[in-house]
């Protein structure tokens, strides 16, 4: 058994927690190799893949234009410790993607570029707090591993044993689409506040569109204050359109955190925006921020390579319609079980939270019957789908996934939520 040896020499047999499937029991497959929207396990099973490396892989595993970028620069070298022109290619792709990005920073993770974005914010405003949502999640930065205070912001406790509590006493939490919340907390110590970092769809709860409005307002209450809107476009940028979710809700950040499809499904990650912001780190200004490996030529090529491929905007069409499907089956089939379910969906960002029939935040997500979805999620698993192994993780389609795909996904899903209504 590969997971029994995995977790003799991994802590959990996994490189990053939720991989290992506490969250809805049972052993997760081992997997390897995929193709498009399929992932094939070491035992020789398939699965139509909703995980999609947790959203880097729009165009489905091993597109043709990636593999290409890849292979031209495996001839040429893999990281030189200088600068090179592909850096420049992806940060001019950026740039002219997402108009409030006038220059951008690469680092190899989503952490990186929330940790990083959040020290030029406290160097740029000479101020220290920070102010995130309660159930969104920015990376594993010690200050952003805060434990959601219940309704009412509070200061931060740590959510993780090692988190000293100097690291979150500066972090304080509102809950998600809740604009008066982020309006009181600046009344009482505006002054005080750096930044508000906040995922402009949450995807770690779940997937949690903006309510009408939300954003927008957000906007003005910091500016007034002259703290920073930091957008956190880890998941959403690229994904829910070309300009992320900034150009679908248009609303300006003063920066925002990339990842995920920006790399191709190689590790990286990006921190942009203003100009006079931007400048303001080392070597143009006094911010420090390094990184070995940071804009690495692979990561950089099958960047490149993506983005060039979702350009013209006609993916952003075949993941809509897809993700409708998607949508209207899932609720069709838990109607039909008479099972209540809220499916939420921006794109091809997409949860189903069973048990209930509205989900704003995280207060409501939590209401949502976790071991319904584990049911759910099991049938889902042994009939060929996998899905992310928790309720509160997003699912992504890809161009690569059929509409065949995609009915099979909500047959599965029916035939188990007949079972459960019957439980
Ligand atoms: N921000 C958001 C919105 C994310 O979804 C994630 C990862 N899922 C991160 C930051 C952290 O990115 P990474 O795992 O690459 O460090």
């Amino acid at each position: 058994m590969l997971m029994e040896r995995a977790e003799r020499v991994l802590p959990g047999g996994v490189d990053s927690p939720v991989r290992a499937f506490r969250a809805v029991g049972g052993t997760p497959p081992v997997f390897k190799s995929a193709q498009g929207a399929h992932l094939d396990d070491e035992d020789g099973n398939r699965y139509i893949d909703m995980v999609l490396a947790y959203g880097p892989h729009i165009l489905g595993h091993r597109a043709a234009p990636i593999i290409e970028a890849l292979q031209h620069q495996l001839q040429r070298g893999t990281a030189f410790g200088g600068p090179t022109a592909l850096e420049v290619e992806l940060a001019e792709r950026v740039v002219n993607a997402v108009p409030s990005v006038d220059m951008v920073r690469f680092v190899n993770s989503g952490t990186e570029a929330t940790m990083s974005a959040l020290r030029l914010a406290r160097a740029a405003t000479g101020r220290d707090r920070i102010v995130k949502c309660s159930g969104a999640y920015h990376g594993h930065a010690d200050m952003l591993l805060v434990e959601a205070g219940s309704g009412v912001a509070t200061l931060g406790i740590p959510g993780s044993p090692g988190v000293p509590r100097t690291a979150v006493s500066d972090t304080l939490t509102v809950p998600y689409n809740d604009a008066d919340a982020v309006r009181a907390l600046f009344q009482t110590q505006g002054e005080q506040i750096a930044a508000v970092i906040v995922e402009p769809v949450a995807g770690n709860m779940g997937c949690v569109p903006p309510r009408p409005g939300y954003l927008a307002a957000l906007r003005d209450i910091i500016a007034q204050h002259g703290a920073l809107l930091i957008l956190d476009e880890v998941m959403t940028g690229f994904r829910v359109a070309y300009g992320g979710a900034q150009q679908l809700y248009g609303v300006t950040p003063d920066l925002t955190c990339l990842g995920k499809v920006i790399g191709g499904g190689l590790p990286v990650g990006a921190y942009g925006g203003r100009r006079d912001l931007m400048d303001m780190m080392a070597p143009s200004g006094p911010v420090y921020q390094a990184g070995t490996l940071s804009g690495n030529p692979l990561a950089m090529a099958a960047g490149c390579a993506a983005l060039d491929a979702l350009r013209d905007g006609r993916a952003y069409d075949t993941l809509e319609r897809l993700g409708a499907r998607l949508a209207a089956g899932l609720s069709a089939a838990a109607e039909d079980a008479g099972i209540p379910c809220a499916v939420n969906r921006v794109g091809s960002m997409l949860t189903p939270f069973l048990g209930t029939t509205q989900v704003d935040n995280y207060d409501d997500a939590r209401r949502a019957d976790t071991a319904a979805f584990a049911t759910l999620h099991a049938a889902w698993l042994a009939g060929g789908v996998f899905w992310p192994p928790s309720q509160f993780e997003a699912a992504f389609l890809s161009t690569a996934h059929s509409d065949a795909d995609v009915d099979r996904v909500v047959e599965v899903a029916a035939a188990a939520l007949r079972t459960l209504s019957k439980v």
